[in-house]
């Protein structure tokens, strides 16, 4: 717009660090530049189609995207806040619908809708924070664990992490940014080489290639010996470990046995492991029993193998991945 460099990382601070979305209120800028901006430009924030919050204080968002810029159509995805007691962590969607197929995960069901663009991964971020502005604590973690998988959709993926790690900009650290993916080699090779990222998770769920085909179909094309190597290289940061997610669905892949195998599948990476009890939901799963988790944690851990028992939050709001976005579809259907 012929204006110095300079205003540019006024805007850029103005949205970013200080969470102002209003033109008119970006008191650093000339009256005159910021009217011309006015005219030229919107700031355009998905806007929240539903809100449940649950007795815990999660708040699940169903959140409605305009048409893109890139031509891309409307849709709706879900974005968690969840409050704790120094920090809050927001769970947010790379992409609308998901096409990898993992036969446990409602989103699956969906397909792929869309890939959302940077601004509309940021914008779920932005959103949550603003909604929850009373209510802030210090810390903000982010995962990339909602709809999607994030290394599918790897260039908006990236260019939003790149901002929301900025120091600059809404300044997470990059300790408290995960993402986390199917286990798709080729993103993650990929991401190793990145000079900013977030931790690495996996979705793992399962201690053989024959059990995890079944609930994961893209283990056929991305096996679990090829999958633990891409693991090995992948270069830690020194205060860097590896996340393992293994959601435990009862009789099917949490008996000792998957425990011992899981363990000699980690056994030589710098990781630890998330087990997470099937919530049940609409798939034909069941809740592990609660002797069968801690077994399974403590034949890990007497294996050398960090793990922990993680209780997905806002359980009474729908906690299973994709449960509100099918809800949506089945409220715009009827
Ligand atoms: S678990 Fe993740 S990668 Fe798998 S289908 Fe669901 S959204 Fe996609």
């Amino acid at each position: 717009m012929g204006e110095l460099a300079y205003r540019g990382s006024q805007v850029y601070h103005s949205i970013y660090a200080e969470r102002r979305f209003d033109l008119a209120n970006f008191s650093n800028l000339p009256a005159a530049f910021r009217k011309r901006l006015a005219e030229a430009a919107a700031i355009e924030l998905p806007r929240a189609v539903r809100r449940h919050v649950s007795m815990d204080g999660t708040v699940r968002y169903v959140l409605g995207l305009s048409a893109s810029s890139h031509g891309q159509k409307p849709t709706t995805i879900e974005t968690v806040f969840m409050p704790e007691e120094n920090r809050q962590t927001i769970c947010i969607s790379s992409q609308a619908g998901c096409a990898v197929d993992c036969q446990f995960c409602l989103t699956a069901t969906l397909g792929l809708v869309r890939n959302l663009t940077a601004g509309e991964i940021i914008g779920q971020v932005l959103v949550a924070l603003d909604d929850n502005a009373g209510a802030l604590k210090p810390q903000t973690n982010i995962v990339l664990m909602g709809q999607g998988e994030p290394l599918l959709n790897y260039e908006p993926v990236m260019a939003a992490t790149r901002i929301l790690l900025d120091p600059g900009a809404l300044a997470i650290s990059p300790k408290h940014a995960t993402l986390s993916t199917s286990g798709i080699l080729p993103g993650i090779e990929r991401m190793a080489h990145e000079k900013v990222r977030p931790k690495l998770a996996i979705s793992l769920n399962a201690s053989t290639n024959e059990q995890r085909s079944q609930i994961m179909p893209i283990n056929k094309k991305y096996p679990l010996e090829a999958l633990i190597e891409t693991c090995a290289r992948y270069p830690l940061r020194p205060w860097e470990h590896i996340t393992f997610e293994y959601v435990l669905l009862g009789g099917f892949n949490d008996s000792a046995e998957d425990a011992r195998r899981v363990a000699r599948l980690v056994a030589n990476l710098r990781a630890k492991v998330n087990l997470i009890p099937w919530n049940p939901g609409d798939l034909p799963y069941h809740k592990p029993d609660a002797e069968r988790i801690e077994e399974f944690r403590r034949t890990l851990t007497d294996k050398g193998v960090r793990a922990f028992v993680r209780y997905s939050r806002g359980q009474d709001v729908m906690a299973a991945c994709g449960q509100l976005a099918l809800l949506e579809n089945a409220a715009s259907i009827a």
